[in-house]
Parts: C-alpha cells; sequence; structure tokens
C-alpha cells in the first residue's frame, strides 16, 4: 500500500438507511458492546485468560473493582479520559483503561504495555502469536484491514475479497463488532477461531446469546470497504460508515459477499445491497465435513446452536414445547415446519419415531443449516438456508407437493420485521400450513410474561392455548 504523508483526525460517522433501522440497530451494537466487554472481563475472573485491558465507565470500573477484592486479581487504571461534556471545568473521568490481571503480573504487563513490546501484551491477553507477528508487521498502520485482506491479492492489485470465516470478518472493528478483541492475521487463522469460539461460549454463559446472534448477524452481511485520501467507507446493505484510515492516493477496496441479509434490507442499488445466491452445501463437500468434524464435535454444539447454555437446559426448555406439539400433531401426517430451526435438534426430537410426518426447517445461519443436515441426514432437502422474511420461503412451501401439517414460529422474530415482509410470512403460512404454533422459551417468558403476551406484541391472534409455552394462532 502507497501512504501519503498526512493523517486525519479519527473519526467514525454512521448513517443508516433509514430512521426506524438506525434506532433499531444504534440499540442493538450498544447491547453487543456492552455484552463483549463485559466477556472480556469475565475471561479474567474465569480464568480463560490472564489478563484483558478493557474501556470502561467509572461506573463498571467500580464493579469490577469490588469483584476483585476477594480473587487475587487486580484491577489497574492505565488511561483516564475527561468527559468532553464537563463543563465545570472538573475531572468528571468518562472512560477508564483498565488492565485485569493476576496480582503478580501487573507489573509485568504495564511495563510492556509502556515500552510497546507487543508480544509480552499479547502474550498476556491471549492473543495468538501468529496475530501478534502480523500486528508488529504492520504496527505502523492505522488500520490492518487491507494487509489482512491483501494476502489474498496479486501483488500490485487494489481490490480484494474476503471470504473466510465470519467471526474473523475485521470490517465492523471500528464499531466494535466483533468475535475476537485483536487483528487476526487472517480470517482464515485457526487459532483466532478458537479464541472466538471461546467467547461465543462465554457469551452464552453470561447470558448474551441476543448480543452473540446480532454479533454473527452482522459479520455475515455482505459488505463493501474502500479506503482513499484516509477516509474509509464501508458499504453494509443497511448503512454506510465512513471513518479514518491510511492515507492513499489511489482506492484501495475490499470486499465480502456474505451469506446472510439483514430483514429490514436496503432495496436497489449495487452490491452490497442485493440478495446473494444461496451456496449450496454439496454431497462432497457434505461427505468431507461429515469425515472432519467428527460427530462429538458436531454433539457438543447441539445446544449452542440453539442458543443454549447447556444440554440439560435445552432439553428442559424443549421438554414442554415438544409434549404439546405431541397432543397436537397426532393423527396428522405431512411436514412439519420450523421456521429459524437452529439445527434441527427440536425437530429431531419432536418427530423420533413418527412415520407419518417429517421435519422441515430454515435458517438464515448457514452453519446451523449445515448441521441439521448433518443431525437429519435422511431430510436433508428438507432444510434450506433461507429467509424466513424472504420471497425464497413461500417458493419453497408452494413447491410442496401438500400442505404442512403444522408450522412452528417464535413470535419474537417477529419484533422489527417489516410490515410488509410480515404479512408475506404469515400469508403464505396461511396458504400452506394446516396449523400454525408459537412458541418461546424462558427468556422470553421472562421478558413478556407469557407466549400469549408475547404474540399479542407482535399482534397475533392465540386461538387456542397449550401450555406457557406452546398456542396456536389464528391468521
Ligand atoms: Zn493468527
Amino acid at each position: 500500500m502507497q501512504r501519503l504523508n498526512f493523517k486525519l483526525k479519527p473519526f467514525k460517522r454512521i448513517s443508516w438507511t433509514t430512521e426506524q433501522i438506525a434506532e433499531i440497530w444504534t440499540k442493538r451494537i450498544k447491547t453487543i458492546n456492552q455484552a463483549f466487554t463485559a466477556i472480556e472481563i469475565e475471561s479474567v475472573f474465569q480464568g480463560t485468560r490472564k489478563a484483558a485491558i478493557v474501556r470502561i465507565d467509572n461506573m463498571t470500573f467500580a464493579d469490577v473493582l469490588i469483584r476483585t477484592v476477594s480473587t487475587s486479581l487486580l484491577a489497574v487504571p492505565i488511561a483516564m479520559e475527561a468527559n468532553k461534556n464537563d463543563q465545570d471545568g472538573r475531572l468528571d473521568i468518562a472512560h477508564i483503561t483498565v488492565l485485569i490481571c493476576e496480582f503478580s503480573l501487573a507489573g509485568i504487563i504495564q511495563d510492556a504495555v509502556k515500552k510497546q513490546d507487543h508480544e509480552t501484551v499479547g502474550h498476556y491477553l491471549g492473543y495468538p502469536a501468529c496475530c501478534v507477528s502480523f500486528y508488529q508487521q504492520h504496527q505502523h498502520m492505522t488500520s490492518l484491514l487491507w494487509p489482512l485482506a491483501a494476502q489474498t491479492a496479486e501483488p500490485g492489485e487494489v481490490s480484494c475479497e474476503l471470504s473466510g470465516h465470519e467471526w474473523l470478518n475485521p470490517m465492523l472493528k471500528t464499531l466494535g463488532v466483533q468475535m475476537i478483541s485483536h487483528w487476526a492475521c487472517s480470517d482464515r487463522c485457526a487459532h483466532s477461531l478458537q479464541v472466538a469460539e471461546t467467547n461465543k461460549q462465554l457469551l452464552i454463559q453470561s447470558g448474551h446469546q441476543q448480543a452473540l446472534e446480532w454479533i454473527c448477524q452482522l459479520l455475515s452481511w455482505p459488505m463493501h470497504f474502500s479506503a482513499l485520501h484516509g477516509i474509509a467507507e464501508i458499504r453494509l446493505p443497511v448503512a454506510k460508515i465512513a471513518h479514518n484510515t491510511d492515507a492513499t492516493a489511489i482506492t484501495y477496496s475490499v470486499k465480502r459477499s456474505g451469506i446472510d441479509q439483514p430483514v429490514e434490507s436496503a432495496v436497489g442499488g449495487g452490491f452490497p445491497f442485493q440478495v446473494q445466491s444461496k451456496p449450496k452445501l454439496t454431497k462432497r463437500q457434505l461427505f468431507i465435513k461429515g469425515q472432519q468434524s467428527a460427530a462429538h464435535q458436531l454433539q457438543s454444539r447441539l445446544w449452542l446452536d440453539n442458543g443454549f447454555q447447556t444440554e440439560a437446559g435445552m432439553l428442559q426448555e424443549q421438554a414442554s414445547v415438544i409434549e404439546g406439539l405431541h397432543g397436537l400433531l397426532a393423527d396428522r401426517s405431512g411436514g412439519v415446519l420450523d421456521l429459524g430451526c437452529g439445527n434441527g435438534y427440536l425437530l429431531r426430537q419432536l418427530l423420533d419415531n413418527q412415520s407419518a410426518l417429517f421435519p422441515m426447517g430454515c435458517d438464515h445461519v448457514q452453519s446451523h443449516i449445515e448441521h441439521a443436515r448433518l443431525l437429519l441426514p435422511e431430510h436433508q432437502q428438507h432444510f434450506q438456508h433461507i429467509n424466513m422474511f424472504s420471497q425464497a420461503l413461500i417458493e419453497w412451501l408452494e413447491d410442496q407437493p401438500d400442505k404442512l401439517a403444522l408450522t412452528l414460529l417464535m413470535p419474537g422474530r417477529l419484533l422489527g420485521a417489516k410490515a410488509g415482509e410480515k404479512k408475506r410470512l404469515l400469508s403464505g403460512l396461511k396458504h400452506n400450513s394446516e396449523l400454525i404454533a408459537v412458541y418461546c422459551y424462558q427468556d422470553w417468558v421472562d421478558e413478556y410474561g407469557s407466549v400469549e403476551r408475547l404474540a399479542s406484541a407482535v399482534d397475533l391472534n392465540i386461538s387456542q392455548l397449550v401450555n406457557e409455552r406452546l398456542a396456536l394462532i389464528n391468521l
């Protein structure tokens, strides 16, 4: 990269396509930022990592200090920022950068931070050595995005494509939307993927499933990065982000095709405002994947895919839904569709030994569908990587030889959906499914009180309440 000899002041601007989208996603990104900081702190308390350096407000700092009291951990402020809005001239500290680590390591790490000894700091923060050395090579740069992406480009090329794991997609780091806090040396770095997996589990264990889902959604949107004259622009389906970066006289661009689309996706325009064709998993890929991933790996992910912390937790939550559904499905035949099916585990439990019924599922997360196809191999064609709000879902339902016996919908998924898309989905279900059941798990009951209330929050009429988790609706 040929860099020019100037640097713009740091800035960051984000513009959303509509005010409604801005409201939804600004809140979600704030939730993501809080959740990610929380697990950075948590990882040290749990001993997953030796140290963390986090930027937190003074209330959070107070909480962390209190937590360290009965432990051998220490929380040391290493940088403070005064609140810029403070008009009385008081030193009102808005944010503090805090080092959290074992008492015995505090001196060593602080010293390494001062000396910019990235190797030592990176080691204690749990960053993979390959990524630390990549960072050291490029530490003079404002952003490491181009060096990272350029590894896939021909020498001298100024545009390229990232196609590695979405967890290592670095394009939204400027918003704090990430699965790892360090810069990975590549979006296929196996060590960084392990860090991301650990962070995923920490998010789930600390009750941040929702934030995790939003991070994964955002990182898998199609996006386009370009940088010129020190200004980087990232185009997303529903937003445009601008921030300072390394100044160059020519445009550098990086594209990520993405597999997911926000339900609020903007219509028209060029890439990335375009629905991508869904990558199909070939038999060979499935075979190789099946060989590689080994049964136990999938087994250990069964409940994680579905947003649960433990297997027991998942089984307990699903039990009353399954019991209620058995009653509804007695003497019926045909397909049972789960909208947002995760890895299909609920369907497998539900339809075990039911010869007249077969499972069908769709999910917007590609890996969930891959897992469902492995879990229910005889029904591979019945699991599709389809966004439930898309026309593709309706077409898929209409292609079925018979009406479905039942469709399962978690009403929370309709929150924030566009009116037109919701209408299309509901009218599609009305025409293609005999019964439509809504269900929810404890987290939604905690928030809304009951499945009935959650359903009414999205304007669904309940015709029969089966139990506290399950009901039939009338369309
Ligand atoms: Zn690496």
